[in-house]
């Protein structure tokens, strides 16, 4: 969790003072590359830079984009500095982005550059902007500019005098006059090149558009989130139950944050739910807000960069990266799903997008919004320590009830064998579906497993298919007839012997994943149309809409998924929800997998039942008194969440002790093992100060990599970056080895 804040290793960006630097002037300018320091240049003759300006400079034998982050403080003699080689025409970023990017970089223990990268990456390739034209009549007559009068002259000067047009082709389309004559009134004077506004690709948004009639409660939620717009930085837990409106109220506290001419940004955890965040905005606004992903194309990019830094994006919804655009003036953050691990980033710069938001908030002194029906412990308990405000929406909005879950035991239940072969359905959750069906409604069944068969082996020998770059089975996919590795992207045909013994036709799939449920519901219900939905099948937005409306239209009456359609969705005629596996997520060790399965299936349950009709959710399981399943069947999760804070609390577990992972990697196993055991004799020591391994990774092969695993654990009141940073530096480690640290880590393989 944030605790107290720590010093980067670049100057502050605070500490800049707010004037700005003239030719000859020595300047720092921070690159968006692993560079932990500002690297000091000259200002060139002629040139004015403020701190933010995104400049140009020479690196080596190259060219970089790079931001003045402050005046320079290198002892690299002026002589031997170069010069800056001009100034971007972009906006400069904002003061609060430069101590955002500074803090982001202590805390995550990442160099400033890396995280710089983050906002800048896309900006620097741009390449420079011509400045838009535009060509007009100047109101000179032919007789005053001294040409002579001809019919296309004349037709041309008419067209031309209706407004701007943005090229000669534009203007010879409306006149039916060519190109040359044009050419010839422009060099006569009476037509003219004039630098023209750049158009806004945004539509202002209508604060009052769609705004609905809210229910007493939900009024009550949004008074206390839109008492907070404009009242410096706060957080508050939007805490409602799954169709409960929670969306529509926060939309209440972005609409005053409209009203009060400032932006807003909203977070969500995967690209398959910006769709349909979009479509709500543009009911509730009447303009379609600008989005950031992953996915965008490079101009659709560049517009949201734009608009963010002028202000012309108004809202912004986007994936955890959004948090590092240039904002001018961003007045709300919301984020939506607040528990969900999308959120923290496990590549390249390790963080948090939450976490990282409520700082960003507080950089900014504006408020935030973490809106969830299973928030995460770590909020539950800022929220009980009054550090958090919260806001309840204890019901489903209007006749909506909250769907009937019951569990199914598999060990007396367990499936009857079909003519395809082995089944995954109970005889209880099969009688369910044939009752949904009956009744013309949708069903969706949950299995968080993409692929065929998560394991494939020869019935012969029990040799398993394994990644030959991983510690990991490969993965089964019919529909597109690879085996897959899920964590290195190999993939490879389905081979005809089996290597280890040479048995020919021999592999047999273990275990289900979507495609084999999908496959067994084709099989018992060949009447429905069964849909199989994966992140793989839904790497575009426009693939998402298509499958909403799909859904929307009843043209799907069985979805098969995994927790792509857990999250958000609003399908009113899902009715019922069978979750195949929920035991799926429980084994192993990973201090928050009770919460997270708890979190998942809560929210995959709440799909069913949205609109008047109720759901009725099944829950497959061999353990139906696991406190999960005890804790979703009774619906009494608060002494659920009461049990998990107090064994969090009992082991000084996160938040109540903080954990840091170094992950060491590299080709060479010997060297791994020999840097992790350095590393460990180097170990920092105190009260309160632990540190666990080195041991092999759970993955303990990666992409071809060696992975051994140190885990540093602190007390809440000892921030571990110092104690990191300093470890570190007393240590040297072989350029083979790669050290990657994770603050605050939710991921333990
Ligand atoms: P949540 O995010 O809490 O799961 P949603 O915001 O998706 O819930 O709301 C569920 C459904 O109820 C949506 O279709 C939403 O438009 C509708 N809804 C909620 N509150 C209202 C309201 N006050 N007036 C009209 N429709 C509402
Ligand atoms: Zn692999």
């Amino acid at each position: 969790m944030l605790g107290s804040q720590s010093t980067s290793s670049v100057i502050a960006a605070s500490d800049m003072p707010p004037v700005a630097f003239t030719a000859g002037m020595r300047v720092a300018v921070l690159l968006p590359l692993p560079v932990a320091t500002a690297y000091d240049y000259i200002v060139p003759e002629g040139a004015v830079l403020m701190p933010g300006d995104i400049v140009e400079v020479p690196l080596a034998r190259r060219f970089e984009v790079g931001v003045i982050w402050g005046a320079g403080v290198g002892d690299v003699p002026p002589a031997k500095l170069r010069e800056i080689v001009h100034q971007l025409d972009l906006p400069p970023l904002p003061e609060v982005l430069r101590k955002f990017i500074d803090w982001v970089a202590g805390y995550t223990l990442q160099p400033a550059g890396a995280v710089l990268r983050m906002t800048l990456n896309p900006a620097r390739r741009w390449p420079q902007q011509k400045v838009p034209t535009a060509i007009v009549a100047t109101g000179k007559s032919l007789a005053i500019c001294g040409v002579k009068p001809t019919a296309a002259r004349e037709k041309l000067l008419i067209a031309a005098a209706k407004g701007a047009f943005e090229s000669a082709a534009a203007l010879s389309r409306e006149s039916g006059v060519g190109a040359a004559v044009i050419r010839d009134l422009i060099a006569a004077g009476a037509l003219a090149v004039v630098e023209a506004k750049p158009i806004s690709p945004f539509t202002r948004a209508k604060p009052d558009h769609g705004k609905p009639v809210l229910e007493q409660a939900q009024a009550d939620a949004a008074a206390t989130l839109c008492a907070r717009i404009g009242a410096g930085f706060s957080v508050t837990l939007l805490d409602g139950v799954t169709g409960s409106g929670k969306t529509e109220v926060y939309l209440e506290a972005v609409a005053a944050t409209l009203k009060a001419g400032r932006q807003v940004l909203v977070l969500v955890p995967e690209i398959a739910l910006t769709a349909q965040s979009l479509a709500r905005f543009q009911e509730r606004f009447g303009a379609e807000p600008a989005e950031w992903h992953s996915d965008l194309t490079s101009k659709a990019r560049r517009e949201t960069w734009i608009g963010a830094a002028t202000g012309d994006a108004q809202v912004v919804v986007g994936a955890r990266s959004a948090l590092f655009l240039p904002f001018r003036d961003l007045g709300l953050i919301v984020v939506d799903e607040e528990h969900d691990s999308a959120f923290k980033q496990e590549e390249g710069v390790i963080y948090h997008a939450r976490d990282m938001a409520v700082v960003r908030a507080r950089e900014g002194a504006i408020p935030i919004i973490l809106a969830s029906a299973t928030p995460s412990l770590e909020t539950i308990i800022n929220v009980q320590g009054g550090r958090y405000g919260v806001a309840h929406l204890p019901q489903r909005y209007g006749a909506a009830t909250l769907p009937r879950i019951g569990v199914i035991d598999m060990k007396a239940h367990p499936p009857e064998k079909g003519r395809w072969g082995r089944a995954w359905l109970s005889p209880p959750l099969v009688k369910a579906i044939d009752q949904t069906l009956a009744s013309g409604d949708q069903a969706l069944l949950f299995l968080n497993r993409r692929g065929y068969a998560p394991l494939t082996l020869c019935r012969t020998c029990g040799h398993r298919l394994n990644c030959p770059r991983c510690t990991a089975w490969l993965v089964e996919h019919r529909l597109t007839r690879k085996l897959q590795c899920h964590h290195c992207g190999y993939s490879a045909r389905l081979p005809e012997t089996c290597s280890s013994c040479g048995a020919a036709d021999s592999f047999v799939p273990c275990g289900p994943g979507i495609e084999r449920v999908a496959e067994e519901a084709i099989a018992r219900w060949p009447d429905a149309r069964v849909r199989v939905v994966a992140s793989d099948t839904l790497e575009r937005p426009s693939a998402v809409a298509e499958l909403i409306e799909d859904i929307l239209t009843k043209r799907i009456d069985i979805l098969v998924g995994t927790q792509v359609l857990a999250k958000g969705h609003h399908f009113p005629g899902l009715t019922f929800v069978g979750v195949v596996d929920a035991d799926l997520g429980l084994s192993g060790w990973d201090l928050r997998a009770a919460e997270r399965t708890h979190q998942l299936l809560h929210q995959v349950a709440g799909r069913a039942g949205r609109a008047d009709k109720p759901g009725r959710v099944f829950l497959q399981t061999h353990d139906p008194a696991h406190p999960v399943m005890q804790a979703l069947i009774s619906g009494d999760e608060d002494s659920f969440i009461a049990s998990e804070v107090s064994a969090r609390q009992d082991l000084d577990m996160p938040p109540f002790g903080r954990l840091t992972a170094l992950i060491l990697s590299g080709p060479d196993e010997g060297a791994v093992i020999a840097a992790g055991r350095g590393l460990a004799a180097a170990a920092p020591e105190g009260e309160g100060i632990e540190v666990l391994g080195p041991a092999p990774a759970f993955m303990a092969l990666l992409r071809g990599r060696h992975r051994h695993r140190l885990l540093l654990k602190t007390r809440r009141n000892t921030p571990p970056q110092d104690l990191v940073r300093d470890w570190l530096a007393r240590v040297k480690t072989p350029s083979s080895v790669r050290i990657q640290i994770d603050v605050d880590p939710y991921s333990f393989y």
